[in-house]
């Protein structure tokens, strides 16, 4: 015999026992919807999961049935993570910000057989109950509460429910390939569109965001996922720490500055993700006390550019900022800024250029711009394109449609990006959001990356507004800080020198704030459509 390897199947399962086993005592820190702080560890969540497999099974949920969750990070949240997809069946993670209407289109299109959620979310359940079709048993995340029992008839309790649960209860050894979580894009325009990831790509996923050039999660960590459960599965961090043995720290419902700086400091927690809105909450919560958030030694910013601006107010805490890039379609990651060793004896000015970007895709992850005819364009870190990717744990086709998801074996992710010779990733903008002046692009998120450096703004945005000459120029829809009042003209010259005259904004219109997606990005076509004629 020529000899050979074991063939284990990557399982979700098999990374809350390795938790189990080799960091049973490492603490997660929950905060309670309720209020209040709760603590247990990874040997209790891994008790739990497992009982709460046990507990769905004899409840007649079986292997590949759907269960929603509308709840915060939490660890009630994590033990359905482990123990809905430990068990076969799929943990599908509602965004509780879509609309009431898409909810249901969510719950109802996953066919979600049990729906877990939060007391905040109760009379969603209570109203909508009757048009959630497939529903068999509404769970409520906490012990007994007999005033919830009395509003919603049949209602089940999160901690009941896993006491039913068998202690002796293994997890069934499944294909690595089963589906293991579905999460949906934000459906900005018509439905969302859900992403189904298996046990492989997220076991995969894990390896990756532990890897020392991508988050570098270790078990000397304490993690705060900042970024909801919701979101891409929290980015994956959950996994990961299991991955690694790492402390959790799960902030409940209260995302606020000075909630986040409190959990940081007395937890002490080193590594935090998140995207750049929560991340301004979280400055200027510090900068109005006494902490140099001295535990926390990097930050995970995503989801939306990360300004030049937020990097250097970290930096004045010792704090580095990790870059990243991805979408839902990818897991999410698909880039994060590392320095290379050629980078090393740089001065700390061209490290911090070099930081802005991105960054590169890790192994399992490949990326390349194409033109508008599909051709692919070169790694010079000027030409601009479509960005397209494929890896390990990348969609190959959406949850129940046959949208066409792939060209050629590449997903095409909507963004438009430049990649330079080591492969450092400059997202420029989406597609649909790219300014196009007089045949020349114009990046919307340089843009507002120098208009929220500004003192006297608290947010802004850059659209595409109709020009009778240029098709179209540069709008930026600002937000003043609190007390401050800058002027139209103030704002546009401090542009001045940052970039080419012809990119300046034409204009600047104030709002009292932007319309946020349900993923708290700016919906830039709402903004389009309210201000899409100023310059006509
Ligand atoms: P979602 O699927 O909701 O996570 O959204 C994914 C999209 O968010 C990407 O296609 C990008 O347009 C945007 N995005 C994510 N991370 C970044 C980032 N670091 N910089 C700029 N845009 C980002």
């Amino acid at each position: 015999m020529l000899g050979q390897m074991m063939k284990m199947p990557l399982l979700i399962s098999s990374l809350i026992d390795h938790a189990d086993n080799y960091h049973g005592e490492t603490e997660i820190v929950s905060v309670e919807t309720s209020g209040g702080i709760s603590r247990s560890n990874w040997q209790t969540v891994a008790k739990r999961s497992r009982k709460l497999a046990s507990a769905l099974g004899k409840r007649g949920i079986k292997q590949g049935d759907c269960c929603g969750t509308i709840a915060w990070n939490n660890h009630r949240h994590l033990e359905i993570y482990f123990g809905v997809s430990g068990g076969g069946m799929i943990c599908h993670t509602i965004n509780p910000r879509l609309a009431p209407e898409q909810m249901a289109y969510v719950i109802n299109h996953a066919d979600d057989q049990v729906l877990f959620l939060e007391k905040t979310f109760l009379p969603f359940a209570v109203k909508l109950k009757e048009h959630l079709k497939g529903v068999k048993a509404i769970v409520l995340m906490s012990g007994r509460d007999e005033e919830a029992a009395a509003q919603l008839p049949g209602l089940l309790f999160h901690d009941e429910l896993v006491d039913e649960g068998d202690d002796d209860y293994e997890w069934p050894a499944l294909d690595e390939n089963t589906a293991s979580s579905l999460c949906f894009t934000s459906g900005t325009t018509g439905n969302p569109k859900g992403v189904l990831y298996s046990h492989r790509s997220t076991v995969l996923h894990s390896f990756c965001a532990a890897l020392p050039d991508s988050i570098n999660f270790s078990a000397r960590d304490c993690i705060l996922p900042v970024v909801p459960m919701f979101h891409v599965n929290a980015w994956g961090s959950p996994y990961a720490a299991a991955m690694v043995g790492a402390k959790l720290v799960m902030p409940g419902p209260g995302l606020d500055g000075p909630s986040l700086l409190s959990l940081i400091d007395t937890e002490k927690v080193t590594v935090a993700l998140g995207v750049p809105t929560i991340w301004q909450g979280l400055l200027a919560a510090i900068k109005a006390s006494d902490s140099k958030i001295e535990s926390l030694t990097r930050s995970v910013v995503g989801g939306a550019a990360c300004p030049e601006s937020m990097m250097e107010a970290f930096r004045e805490y010792g704090v580095d900022t990790l870059h990243a890039w991805g979408m839902t379609e990818m897991s999410p990651l698909g880039t994060i800024n590392n320095l290379l060793q050629k980078h090393s004896d740089l001065p700390e000015a061209e490290k911090n250029k070099v930081r802005l970007s991105q960054g590169r895709p890790p192994f399992g992850c490949e990326l390349r711009i194409v033109d508008e005819a599909g051709v692919v364009m070169p790694n010079d870190g000027t030409s601009q394109g479509d960005l397209q990717c494929r890896g390990h744990w990348i969609l190959e086709d959406y949850f129940k449609t046959d949208i066409q998801a792939l060209t050629e074996g590449w997903f095409s992710t909507g963004d438009v990006a430049t990649i330079d010779e080591d492969g450092f990733m400059d997202i420029r903008d989406r597609t649909k959001d790219i300014i196009k002046s007089g045949g020349e692009w114009i990046s919307t998120v340089e843009l507002e990356n120098i208009a929220v450096a500004h003192t006297g703004l608290a947010s802004a945005a850059v659209i595409a507004a109709k020009h009778a000459k240029w098709d179209e120029r540069p709008l930026l829809v600002a937000v003043k800080a609190e007390g401050a009042d800058p002027s139209v003209e103030e704002l546009l010259a401090f542009y001045e020198g940052k970039i080419p005259k012809w990119q300046v904004p034409d204009d600047v219109v104030f709002v009292e704030s932007l319309p946020l997606g349900a993923t708290g990005k700016v919906m830039k076509s709402k903004l389009r459509e309210a201000h899409g004629d100023h310059l006509l």
